[in-house]
């Protein structure tokens, strides 16, 4: 078009689209979730705005939230259009050209190697999916604050954006037109995309409507074939509105000849009953259900179940309903920027309205990776999401729901067979519950760092965050094993846990700290990650027993009746040493009887950091 301004992609983009568009990938359906999902996004958008300015929807159809699919065979042109927010010229050079997100270039290379493009959504550039099945593309968009603009491409690099003055007035929201590749030819099927919506599109909160032919039988004149009936016909429709007007008249005769033909026509057919999954009686939820409610909710279509959930309402001062989810993976970026940035992925929801993703005041951050949301009737609908964030119902809400994801995450282990350390038990739960199988260690692979951080973070439940810390000792043949289960395999008279922090697990069994304890069959935790120094700062004790690093000053094994006499005897040796070693080097020489074989160690005392730490420090790893 001669006044399209002309723009190109961002690199980033441009790689993408190129990949996508070439993309051999087989399900290229991904993109119509994508598309509906960016509508439904753009209709809680302005529907929030609406809570405190009904004006910004406008009047008449305008007011209709909803999302609308058409298809226009001749022309293989397939749309879909929602009255959402709409997206202003600037928006859609911004949103449609650039990429926000970190991780896209993560996202291109995993790409490019898996080819799986299932997670796409998760990485910000779903939009970009339409080039799988499209090889042009426009976007009709009308924002409350500015014209009507088109925005086109052809995924060659650059894109175009126009004033639109020739397509209809969207009055508000967006249009989608994928003028669809000869071979995508399968998505001009009405029965396709029908299907392709009940599948992914289930749990959207907006009506979904589709542009459905249907057959329709009429009644039309019957043909006669002498013309001069012409007249007749005329005369016998009169006679039967006269008929009418007279008021039931059971002569057959005074009829007229119709029949009936086949005829198409066309209406707006809804595709989605509209639920909320959460206001139902988890009772009556399947865990198909809850399965699927998860993929759409964390935009994770991995086929995955998620490793638990709990779905719950809540009483009394402040009451809400959530579900949460555990989700079978980490994201790529978990940990990324984990102490300056605001990952909470819970929705809040204020009567069934849906407010924001951006609540950290709902999670602290150490519980981040749970999915899910919240749907509060205590919380005020018409107040800024400024305002919102400081009601003093939040601070209820928060220590509810991490006391409940808690709860959710004990009982991935308490249900998970490999976990039961008595064989008895095991086999019983076994039983009834295979595929619960290695699903806590799972968990722990996944996301044990941030049970540890919440060790850290968390004062108030340290302890039960200590009961789900997992780790492996020089007794757990190596596997996983617990705190508890350490305390059930204590020794007589042992009154501490003992642990050593280390690189690897296998650096440390060669440690000559643990000679005298293996010799003596005590078990030692091994601490290998590198927050596990931190760790061990915060967390002192455990039901009432005390951690005890083995590298450490003010381990006690037990006296032995020697050791008065040894220190007596060496006395002079270790003054010696101590005098030869003295000024910065070492605070103190002494005879220890936590060694076998080696001679001596370097001990640290106890409040220094360990030899593990200092090399941590040295290395900045966290
Ligand atoms: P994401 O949805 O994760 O942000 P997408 O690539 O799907 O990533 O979309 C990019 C952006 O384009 C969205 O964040 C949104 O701002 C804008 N956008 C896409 N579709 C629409 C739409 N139908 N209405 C309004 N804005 C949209
Ligand atoms: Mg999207």
């Amino acid at each position: 078009r001669s006044n399209a301004e002309k723009f190109e992609f961002q690199a980033e983009v441009s790689r993408l689209m190129d990949i996508i568009i070439n993309s051999l990938y087989s399900n290229k359906d991904i993109f119509l979730r994508e598309l509906i999902s960016n509508a439904s996004d753009a209709l809680d958008k302005i529907r929030f705005l609406s809570l405190t300015d009904k004006e910004v929807l406008g009047e008449g159809d305008n007011t209709k939230l909803d999302i609308q699919i058409k298809l226009d065979k001749e022309k293989k042109i397939l749309s879909i259009r929602d009255r959402g927010i709409g997206m202003t010229k600037e928006d859609l050079i911004k949103n449609l050209g650039t990429i926000a997100k970190s991780g896209t270039s993560a996202f291109v290379e995993k790409m490019q190697t898996s080819g799986d493009l299932n997670l796409i959504g998760q990485f910000g550039v779903g939009f970009y999916s339409v080039y799988l099945v499209a090889d042009y593309v426009e976007v009709i968009s009308k924002h409350n604050d500015d014209k009507q603009y088109v925005w086109e491409s052809k995924a060659d690099g650059a894109f175009a954006i126009s004033e639109d003055t020739w397509n209809e007035p969207l009055g508000r929201g967006t249009e989608i037109r994928l003028h669809l590749k000869d071979e995508a030819g399968e998505y001009l099927e009405e029965s396709k995309l029908k299907e392709l919506v009940k599948r992914y599109s289930e749990f959207i909160n907006f009506p979904i409507y589709i542009w459905a032919s249907k057959e329709v039988d009429v009644e039309v004149p019957a043909d006669e074939d002498d013309s001069s009936e012409e007249e007749d016909s005329e005369s016998s429709s009169k006679e039967e509105s006269e008929d009418e007007d007279a008021d039931k008249s059971d002569d057959e005769e005074k009829k007229p000849k119709t029949k009936t033909v086949k005829e198409t026509t066309y209406e707006w057919e809804l595709l989605n009953d509209v639920k909320a999954i959460w206001l139902r009686n988890p009772k009556d939820v399947t865990d198909e259900e809850y399965t699927k409610f998860y993929h759409s909710l964390a935009k994770d279509f991995s086929a995955e179940k998620p490793l638990a959930w709990s779905h719950f309402t809540a009483e009394g001062d402040v009451e809400f309903k959530a579900v949460l989810f555990v989700p079978p993976k980490a994201p790529h970026d978990l940990y990324e920027g984990y102490y300056n940035s605001n990952k909470s992925n819970l929705k809040l929801y204020v009567r069934r309205v849906f407010i924001s993703d951006e609540f950290d005041e709902l999670l602290p951050k150490y519980l981040s990776f749970l999915k899910g949301l919240v749907d509060s009737d205590t919380l005020p609908l018409n107040v800024s999401r400024e305002m919102l964030q400081q009601h003093s119902s939040l601070k209820t809400i928060k220590k509810k729901l991490i006391r409940k994801a808690l709860d959710m995450i004990r009982r991935i282990a308490d249900e998970d067979p490999d976990e039961s350390s008595d064989k008895e038990k095991k086999e019983e739960v076994a039983s009834d519950n295979d595929e619960k199988k290695g699903q806590y260690t799972k968990f722990w692979n996944e996301f044990g760092k941030s049970i540890k951080l919440g060790i850290i973070e968390d004062a108030t439940n340290r302890n039960r965050l200590a009961k789900l810390l997992r780790f492996e000792s020089t007794k757990s043949e190596g596997k996983l094993t617990s705190l508890d289960q350490y305390i059930s395999r204590m020794k007589a008279g042992q009154k501490d846990i003992f642990y050593i922090t280390g690189t690897s697990k296998e650096q440390l069994e060669k440690s000559p700290f643990l000679e005298r304890l293996k010799k003596k069959n005590y078990e030692v935790i091994f601490f290998t990650d590198p927050v596990d120094e931190y760790l061990m700062q915060y967390l002192m004790d455990y039901e009432d027993k005390k951690f005890q690093n083995v590298s450490k000053e003010g381990l006690k094994l037990g006296k032995d009746s020697k050791d008065k006499e040894l220190k007596e005897s060496f006395k002079d040796l270790t003054k010696w040493w101590k005098k030869a070693l003295s000024g910065d080097n070492v605070d103190d020489v002494k005879i220890s009887n936590r060694l076998d074989n080696t001679p001596c160690v370097v001990v640290t005392s106890k409040f220094g950091w360990s030899a593990n730490m200092e090399r941590i420090m040295q290395s900045q790893t966290l």
